[in-house]
């Protein structure tokens, strides 16, 4: 029996075309600059972004420091989500490795902040206070499209107060693809953009931080002090240029698989969350750990925790669809 993996789409196996792709990379000493391949994807990536440069580091939660630090001095303060990643899930690492102090604030329930208790939330210039340098969004944030008038907005407001504007642009591919737009459409926005090759563009390693020659010059210096500085690094640049060029588009399918399982579990009764990009949110409360360990005897791995969490990648078929369908039915017998 295959295993179908729904926990992640950070599981995905490098495609044939991309491990032919790996094997053939020219390299050089990265750290030196010597890197052809590592030099490619950054300027790549940098042009599709309307960025000037690029910088490839080993993962998001590294490009995101790198970001914040390179924005932020120590003192400083950045306002994000509470369920962002930068602020939840990476370690509280802009605070610990960049005394960046965090300003979490709610996250709506369409993925955005809001835009007047941000501005309420920036602290005037005042010695009592850390001062507010940044604000930090996330798209798609846990699988939710921005919309690109939110983002004007957002940028109109740090305009405003003179704050730098990031992004944590892990799956910005899922949100560009589904809204149809060239992908400068989202980042036009920002001063500067995290973006994932790992998740749903299924490359084994990395991300690549976009940001002004000023600053990715910043955040070369750091990248290094935290030990991101890579030698032949290109073998995974290689990769990550694979995917940027023939993994793309394909995300529709990820969404259109999501949505197919999302109405599956609908027509079973099952509680399932609207629906926009790779993921598929269930709210089980007690039942979550019952029907994970009844699937995972199924050869179906899901993530349990308040919310059961199915997310869609390259390697889950419309097939496998239909077999977590049946095997969700099946639990609803027991
Ligand atoms: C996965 C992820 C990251 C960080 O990625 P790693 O490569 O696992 O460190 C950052 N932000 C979001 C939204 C993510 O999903």
């Amino acid at each position: 029996m295959s295993v179908i993996d729904l926990r992640s789409d950070t599981v995905t196996q490098p495609t044939a075309g991309m491990r032919e792709a790996m094997l053939r990379a020219e390299v050089g000493d990265d750290v030196y600059g010597e890197d052809p391949t590592v030099n490619h994807l950054e300027q790549h990536l940098a042009n599709r972004l309307g960025f000037a440069e690029g910088l490839f580091v080993p993962s998001g939660t590294m490009s995101n420091l790198l970001g914040l630090m390179a924005h932020c001095e120590r003192g400083d303060e950045y306002i994000v989500g509470q369920e962002a990643h930068t602020y939840k899930y990476e370690g509280g690492g802009a605070a610990v490795l960049g005394s960046i102090q965090p300003q979490p604030l709610a996250v709506e329930a369409d993925g955005t902040l809001d835009l007047a208790r941000v501005a309420a939330a920036i602290k005037p210039d005042d010695f009592h206070f850390a001062r507010t340098r940044l604000l930090a969004l996330e798209n798609t944030m846990q699988s939710k499209v921005l919309p690109l008038t939110y983002l004007a907005a957002a940028r109109q407001l740090t305009h405003e107060y003179g704050l730098a504007l990031h992004l944590d642009g892990a799956r910005l591919y899922n949100a560009a693809v589904k809204l149809g737009v060239d992908a400068r459409e989202i980042t036009q926005h920002f001063d500067s953009v995290s973006v994932c090759l790992s998740k749903g563009l299924g490359a084994p390693i990395g991300s690549v931080l976009c940001g002004s020659a000023e600053l990715i010059g910043k955040a070369r210096r750091l990248r290094k002090m935290v030990g991101g500085g890579m030698r032949q690094a290109g073998i995974l640049a290689a990769a990550g240029l694979y995917a940027l060029q023939h993994q793309v588009e394909r995300l529709a399918e990820d969404h259109a698989n999501a949505a197919l399982l999302a109405e599956g579990l609908r027509e079973l009764g099952y509680t399932v969350e609207p629906v926009q990009t790779n993921m598929v949110y269930m709210p089980m409360g007690q039942q979550a750990r019952a029907l994970q360990a009844f699937v995972a005897e199924r050869g179906i791995k899901v993530s349990a925790a308040a919310r059961l969490r199915l997310v869609t990648h390259l390697d889950v078929s419309a097939a496998d669809i239909q077999r977590v369908i049946e095997s969700f039915a099946a639990f609803r017998h027991v």
